[in-house]
């Protein structure tokens, strides 16, 4: 209903006459909820220059309360409050600088039950997002508020909208609030929710002490606070009722003098399809999950993806098997999920958004039985149902062990000017070995609890740039192997502890070092980044001496340009054995920045080539909330280009971070995980399907046959594939590709 409908609406109530011939009582009418969302973890004060907001989407086409939870000290010492409510644009600015649809301004809100109500009346479109913002101008300070506004920080618990301070969103935070529609109530209605507001309209003022409302059912405790919104109108507000199918309204007023009067109207509760007045819980779906093990045997160091092998049609003909065979060589697609997170409807909808493994963020430093037997369940529950795992670790996986650490003495590193940096110095023997002490037993437990690790993808390891270590370990092992001090930066500030460098060769940039220091510098930056290679050395021995066929990799940061520290090929690392490495180069054509801005091309090509010359795995690393550049939101498209655009590129895999981060559209088209994985799914599916071959195979009992089939994309692939069938059951098929975990699968024969 547009607006101007609903005024004539709204005009057509007040000449209504009342519901029972000379009565006191015009009409009924209850507030529904609409978006509800009602959890929260932090508080904050709300002042002059902070204001919040939340998106939403209503499912109804009017508003006329929006509940808002807030902790407050009182009504009358409250700063004003102003409400706005407005309907989205591309932006917030433009939604702010649009006519806002409603304005409630207030110096004493209706504050009941720890939540602030907001009368108002707008007509909105159902299904496009909406925006109200909350601001106190009165409070110039937060110490002069006395509202502290409460919403849930993460979680992301109402997926229909985003909180926003200062108009920047927070794609996983809500606010703690209700929008409610308004249903003017007849017997025996039907409504779409159950009632929290009743609001009754007298055709004469009445004595307030006279009236009586009751919404039954009543919630526990059955609280009510009434308040009048005019001399004829009372609003009664009721505590949320859950899972009530019915109920009804009593009035009664019993004027002194007069004939009392009362009014019953019973309703029913419905929930319309496809338009839930409030969104249900989130009730556990059963997932629809194939378990299809995989064994550590199976592991590949250079791993490109998965076989999948399905066969159909099997059916036995002249004592023969016979039966379809697809295999397919998929690319391997992870998405990177909180532990926690793993589940079997977590999988399920992995699987069918073709997401095929998964990186994870292993608690090794946490010491907590119940953490590492719940993370050991993750890692169990991913390999039973077929998804690779890698481990996305930070340089310093399992932290160090304290007593060895301790032991030490200050073995911290420090900077050119004194000042402690934040990690150990890893040239410092002790620290070397406080930190295999913590990473060695890990391992070693979850491989004797029957887990593996397919990968491990060391996050974004380089050192802080130009943070040379200036420890005294550190200045005495230099100056013995070079027989010269350390050199001393110039023109810093006293504070600044990173000196700025220039790439690819990490010595200070040309005004911050003496002219005649420049080889110093170079044996400077060799010595600073050698503890950093030996750290990675370490980490992927200690992850290979457990797990033989664990693939050791590392992520890139912002850009394949060779940062200080990490250009593999211009060999400043050195890094041995490294298996692959994680581009973040692709996200061309996406985003509201050219694609040169995050990489160049060409540099990009050579990159990929350089890395498939030695036969190292490339994957691209899709960004979750903004396909890359971290520009802009991601707009419904980009996905698609960016996964094409890597594809083309010849990537092996794409892994995405990350699941359950927050993704955002511009405001008005909201973009959530179900929107990402429908356009993902749009992506990676031609990807997935791309190299695949469906034959025949016919069997005689007892027979063993290995056969060799190209994938139909001109042979890209060439599967080898072993099929036997022992003449009763079953018969048994894997399917093998060079670079691919190999596909089991069996066939039923009937
Ligand atoms: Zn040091």
């Amino acid at each position: 209903m547009k607006k101007p409908f609903f005024l004539l609406f709204a005009l057509l109530a007040s000449v209504l006459p009342p519901l029972h011939a000379g009565g006191l009582i015009r009409q009924i009418v209850v507030h529904c909820p609409d978006q509800d969302q009602r959890e929260a973890n932090d508080p904050k004060p709300i002042y002059g220059d902070r204001v919040f907001g939340q998106t939403f989407i209503p499912s109804c086409d009017k508003i006329s309360f929006l509940r808002v939870a807030a902790a407050g000290t009182g009504l009358s010492a409250n700063p004003g409050l102003e409400l706005r409510l407005w309907q989205c644009a591309e932006n917030y600015r433009n939604t702010r600088a649009a006519l806002p649809l409603a304005t409630v301004r207030t110096e004493s809100p209706i504050g009941w039950a720890r939540s602030l109500y907001f009368p108002m009346e707008a007509a909105l479109s159902p299904e496009i997002p909406y925006y109200w913002e909350l601001a106190a101008p009165a409070a110039p300070t937060p110490q002069t508020a006395n509202w502290r506004l409460w919403y849930q920080y993460g979680n992301s618990r109402y997926e229909r909208g985003a909180f926003a301070v200062n108009g920047a969103r927070s794609g996983s935070c809500d606010a703690h609030f209700t929008t409610y529609y308004p249903v003017t109530l007849t017997d025996r209605a039907a409504l779409a929710g159950f009632p929290e507001i009743v609001e009754v309209e007298f055709t004469a003022p009445v004595a307030p002490r006279a009236v009586k409302v009751n919404l039954s059912p009543a919630a526990a405790g059955g609280k009510s606070f009434s308040f009048w919104r005019d001399a004829r109108r009372l609003a009664v507000l009721f505590e949320p009722v859950k899972e009530a199918t019915e109920g009804a309204v009593t009035v009664q007023i019993a004027p002194s003098g007069q004939t009392s009067e009362g009014v019953k109207m019973n309703f029913r509760v419905i929930r319309p399809a496809g338009m839930p007045a409030v969104a249900p819980p989130a009730a556990a779906p059963v997932p629809d999950l194939t378990p299809s093990p995989l064994n550590e045997a199976d592991s590949v160091r250079h791993l490109k993806g998965i076989v999948r092998v399905t066969a159909s049609e099997a059916k036995m003909v002249d004592g023969k098997a016979e039966f379809q065979l697809e295999v397919r060589a998929e690319p391997i697609v992870g998405m990177q999920t909180p532990w926690k997170e793993v589940s079997l409807a977590t999988l399920a909808k992995f699987r069918s958004n073709g997401i095929n493994a998964v990186t994870l963020a292993l608690p090794a430093a946490d010491d907590k039985a119940e953490v590492y037997s719940q993370a050991k369940n993750a890692l169990e529950l991913l390999h039973r149902y077929g998804f690779p795992v890698y481990w996305l670790m930070p340089p310093t996986p399992a932290g160090y062990d304290k007593t060895i650490v301790d032991a030490a003495g200050d073995a911290r590193s420090m900077a050119w000017n004194g000042k402690r940096l934040k990690d150990y110095c890893y040239n410092h023997p002790q620290v070397r070995k406080a930190f295999i002490a913590n990473l060695e037993p890990y391992l070693r437990r979850l491989k004797a609890d029957g887990q593996w690790l397919d990968g491990i993808i060391l996050n974004e390891p380089s050192r802080r740039w130009g943070e040379f270590c200036y420890c005294p370990h550190c200045q005495q092992l230099f100056t013995a192997e070079y027989k010269i001090p350390m050199p001393q930066p110039l023109r810093m500030d006293a504070g600044q502890t990173a000196i700025p460098v220039e790439w690819p060769s990490g010595i200070p940039k040309a005004n911050y070092r003496k002219p005649e220091d420049t080889a110093a510098w170079k044996q400077m930056s060799d010595f600073y980044c050698r503890p950093l290679t030996v750290r990675i050395d370490d980490i992927f021995r200690i992850c290979r001496a457990a797990f033989p066929a664990v693939s050791c990799q590392v992520t890139t940061i912002d850009d394949i340009a060779p940062f200080y520290g990490l250009d593999f090929f211009g060999s400043i690392m050195k890094l041995k054995d490294l298996d692959g490495i994680q581009v973040a180069v692709y996200w061309a054509a996406v985003g509201a920045r050219s694609p040169l801005a995050a990489g160049s091309e060409p540099l990009a090509g050579k990159f990929i080539k350089n890395a498939h010359d030695r036969k190292l795995t490339c994957y691209y690393w899709l960004q979750g909330y903004d396909a890359g550049d971290n520009s802009q939101p991601l707009k419904p498209g980009e996905i698609k280009v960016a996964v094409k655009a890597a594809f083309e590129r010849n990537v092996d895999g794409i892994l995405i971070w990350s699941y359950l981060n927050p993704i955002l559209g511009p405001w008005n088209k909201p973009y959530g995980w179900p929107e990402y994985f429908r356009d993902f799914k749009a992506g990676i599916t031609p990807q997935l399907e791309r190299s695949a071959a469906t034959e025949k195979v016919v069997l005689r009992p007892g027979e063993k046959q290995t056969l060799t089939w190209r994938s139909g994309d001109n042979g890209r692939v060439i599967f080898r594939i072993e099929a036997a069938w022992p003449g009763s059951g079953t018969a048994a098929v894997t399917g093998f590709a060079d670079g691919y975990r190999c596909g089991r699968t069996t066939i039923n024969l009937k």
